[in-house]
């Protein structure tokens, strides 16, 4: 490969004569460009299904595909980073293991160290920070700022727990989450980790957290200290580029078993807030999976469901708190990622319709665009379909979902009925059911409403039979660390707090 044809990256909002190229380190760094953009590559490159990938294993994969986007990382070095992340942490010897039902296939993603899909490229990403920051000579202390919506927090506290040179700051929805995320984030241990809850939701977390990262009176503070902020949220390309291995593992494990041959069209689902997962599915298409429809599943909060139908992104609406907590989202941010690629990456498109969010709280994309997102379907569910869905697929076939996922599986149904379109569909398995024991409990009727959560975990593993996962075996019973709540508007606050 020529010097010229290697991928950088570069902002959705740097029109091409002003475009500052960015490399893998650069970006992973920033978390998010200067301009307010998200670094997105500069193409994408081919990854042909051949015969011989049919055998090869996760971490294989993942050095395959990380060696064509992290072009300025060596192979011992990206050796190293994924050797390091997809190892005993995981539950299951293939990292990623796939149920598959007749037409549908659940790619389970939740076997890491904090049960949910997060983990898939939160266990990578400290790897790839430490890296970035050794080859760039970075001497100063990293701040991972995170807003979370209840997984992402506890995800990206297990990955940087205890890292030298590193801190970590985790904003989460005080009543935004469920019980077992919350207990999990409070009792996270390591000398470099705050946890702090906001009186907001995750939007507020997340403007707070974005506009610190373009606050320059405060990024040149902290400098005079030594610190310099990144971003363990999926607007870090760090956090994308990880979740395309599973689209391409589980396609090939599809083949493996048999129930697709190799070149088949699929259909993928994804239970979607910030429209993180669901776009790395649209990367693995654009680099030559075969993919037919996405189909992007929400909750009330039907946000994207209408800007898929209509065109129009329209933020005025209430903000539902859900039993699907982590997509209890209205500012889905990588949807601007989706919009450049749809724009034929054009920055001063991509700037206008952000502006548009911006002043008017709404956009609305061209037609030539509209006609692209028709790869797209969206649908959602409500709480109450949610929970029916779980108990209906536990009775069918002894199979119990999350809520999240059940989102999906209901969407899913609902696409099927439409359209008659049979071709086999991935389903993307975000959480394990124990993240959410209450609902999932609601949903199979075993939720007498005199149970906390934790007491739930045993009661829905004595009536399933499934084994209770590792990393909650006695939550309730560990010290709370961090229990501080604050208020919206004070996150700057509590940064200086935390660091001056
Ligand atoms: C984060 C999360 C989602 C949404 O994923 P995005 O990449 O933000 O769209 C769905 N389900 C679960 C369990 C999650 O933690």
């Amino acid at each position: 490969m020529t010097l010229t044809s290697q991928i950088t990256y570069s902002s959705t909002r740097a029109t091409k004569n002003k475009q500052e190229e960015a490399t893998f380190s650069d970006a992973v760094l920033k978390g998010i460009a200067k301009d307010g953009g998200l670094f997105v590559p500069s193409k994408f490159p081919n990854y042909p299904l051949t015969d011989a990938l049919i055998n090869t294993s996760y971490a294989s994969l993942a050095k395959a595909i990380f060696s064509l986007y992290l072009t300025d990382f060596t192979e011992i070095e990206i050796e190293k980073c994924v050797d390091a992340a997809y190892d005993s942490k995981f539950s299951c010897a293939n990292i990623v293991p796939l149920k598959t039902f007749g037409e549908v296939s659940f790619v389970e993603l939740f076997h890491g160290s904090t049960l949910a899909f997060k983990d898939m490229a939160l266990s990578i990403l400290p790897y790839f920070l430490k890296t970035a920051a050794s080859k760039l000579g970075v001497q100063d202390e990293i701040v991972i700022l995170t807003a979370t919506s209840g997984d992402t927090g506890k995800a990206a506290l297990e990955g940087f727990s205890n890292l030298d040179g590193i801190k970590i700051i985790v904003f989460y929805p005080t009543d935004g989450v469920s019980e077992v995320q919350k207990k999990q984030m409070t009792t996270q241990e390591g000398n470099n980790v705050s946890v702090i809850g906001i009186t907001g939701n995750f939007d507020d977390a997340q403007t707070g957290v974005k506009n610190m990262f373009l606050d320059e009176a405060l990024k040149n503070l902290l400098a005079e200290k030594n610190y310099r902020f990144s971003s363990a949220n999926s607007i870090n390309i760090g956090r994308l580029l990880p979740q395309i291995v599973y689209y391409y593992h589980a396609y090939l494990e599809l083949v493996r078993e048999g129930t697709i041959s190799s070149g088949d069209l699929i259909n993928v689902t994804v239970p979607t807030g910030n429209f993180g997962n669901i776009l790395a599915a649209y990367y693995a298409k654009e680099m030559g999976l075969p993919i037919n429809k996405f189909i992007c599943a929400s909750n009330v909060n039907h946000i994207l469901t209408d800007f898929i139908n209509t065109g129009i992104y329209d933020i005025d609406r209430a903000f539902e708190v859900t039993k699907s907590p982590s997509m209890d989202i209205l500012i889905s941010s990588n949807l601007e990622r989706l919009l450049y690629a749809l724009s034929d990456q054009d920055a001063s498109e991509v700037n206008r319709l952000m502006t548009d969010l911006k002043s008017n709280h709404r956009y609305v994309i061209s037609n030539e665009m509209k006609k692209k997102l028709s790869t797209f379907y969206g649908g959602f569910a409500t709480d109450t379909e949610t929970l029916e869905t779980i108990n209906t697929l536990y009775k069918a076939q002894h199979y119990l979902l999350d809520t999240h996922t059940a989102v999906a599986y209901k969407v899913y149904s609902d696409y099927v009925k439409e359209t008659g379109d049979h071709t086999h569909t991935l389903i993307a398995s975000t959480a394990s059911p124990y993240k959410f024991a209450g609902a999932v409990a609601s949903g199979l009727g075993i939720n007498d409403g005199h149970h906390n959560d934790f007491e739930l975990i045993h009661m829905l593993s004595k009536h399933t039979g499934l084994a209770i996962p590792k990393p909650i075996e006695n939550l309730d019973l560990r010290v709370e660390r961090h229990t501080k709540t604050i208020s919206k508007d004070a996150l700057k606050e509590e940064v200086l707090h935390i660091l001056t």
